[in-house]
């Protein structure tokens, strides 16, 4: 297993690959434009090939977070356009910066009669629109697990393997697993036997080879709560039992991103090292 963060790119593109390898990172999570807005951000070719450049020679693994506004299980056919729209630049962004894969929230019903079923093929059409539009060089595109506010899709392994069913089980579509949106939703991961049973409806649904990166967050609200707020790694409510999560055999030899808020400003050096610490002792 690998570690990375979610760093910030303000100064250039190129710059989050250089704060990663500051704070000891293997790898770098980061948002290819600001994550409140649609309006996408021009990035200039130099910064570009610094980023591609720096981490081939630096980091052994670099992934984006599409932005938050993006709800491709929208009714609205402006919104579901517009999200549509970010996603697929995302995804040739994401191409032109070589990333592993492009992570992506697979939005909200909003309490939709049918709920996840309902929407599942309009999210799908989202998903091969974007991951046609990152062309041959196409990051993989992973739909990331949700805490289950409101109506959120995703919120469990059986919600992620309709949805790449209804997507055709596209070889370039995968999910990302969230330790705290799990635990939110009901899946406690301070328990191996409950991500066990998760992982097996994944497996048999859809393949655990899809299963390409995951989010290493503790949590703040209690299991089930479906409320969605990280805290640092050791300093949640999981704690140390959050070994369980990032020690679990079928995880290792996958990137762990880190999406904590540090001392205020995003993961830090010694939360990359808390995190390869609890790894050691529960990896063995
Ligand atoms: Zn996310
Ligand atoms: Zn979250």
């Amino acid at each position: 297993m690998f570690f990375g963060a979610h760093l910030s790119s303000s100064g250039g593109i190129h710059k989050a690959v250089e704060r990663a390898v500051d704070i000891g990172a293997d790898a770098v999570q980061i948002f290819v434009q600001s994550p409140r807005a649609w309006r996408p951000t021009a990035h200039p070719a130099e910064n570009v090939a610094k980023f591609r450049e720096l981490k081939e020679a630096k980091l052994q693994g670099a992934v984006a977070h599409a932005i938050y506004l993006i709800n491709v299980a929208s009714d609205d056919p402006e919104l579901w356009e517009k999200s549509a729209t970010a996603l697929d630049h995302t995804m040739r962004i994401g191409a032109e910066l070589g990333l592993d894969a492009v992570i992506f929230h697979p939005g909200s019903h909003k309490g939709a009669e049918g709920g996840a079923a309902s929407v599942a093929d309009r999210i799908a059409r989202a998903c091969l629109r974007a991951i046609e539009a990152g062309g041959d060089d196409a990051p993989w595109l992973l739909l990331e697990n949700a805490a289950g506010t409101g109506g959120t899709v995703g919120r469990n392994a059986e919600e992620l393997a309709l949805l790449v069913d209804a997507a055709d089980e596209h070889p370039k579509l995968g999910v990302c697993l969230d330790s705290c949106h799990w635990y939110a939703s009901g899946v406690d991961v301070t328990d191996t036997s409950a991500i066990d049973a998760e992982l097996d409806v994944l497996d048999q649904a859809i393949g655990l080879d899809r299963l390409r990166a995951i989010h290493l967050n503790d949590s703040k609200m209690p299991l089930g709560s479906n409320k969605d707020r990280h805290d640092n790694i050791g300093e949640g409510l999981m704690g140390e039992e959050l070994g369980h999560f990032v020690g679990h055999p079928k995880f290792q030899g996958l990137g762990a991103y880190l999406e904590v808020a540090g001392a205020g400003d995003g993961p830090r050096a010694e939360d990359i090292t808390a995190a390869r610490e609890l790894h050691a002792r529960w990896s063995r």
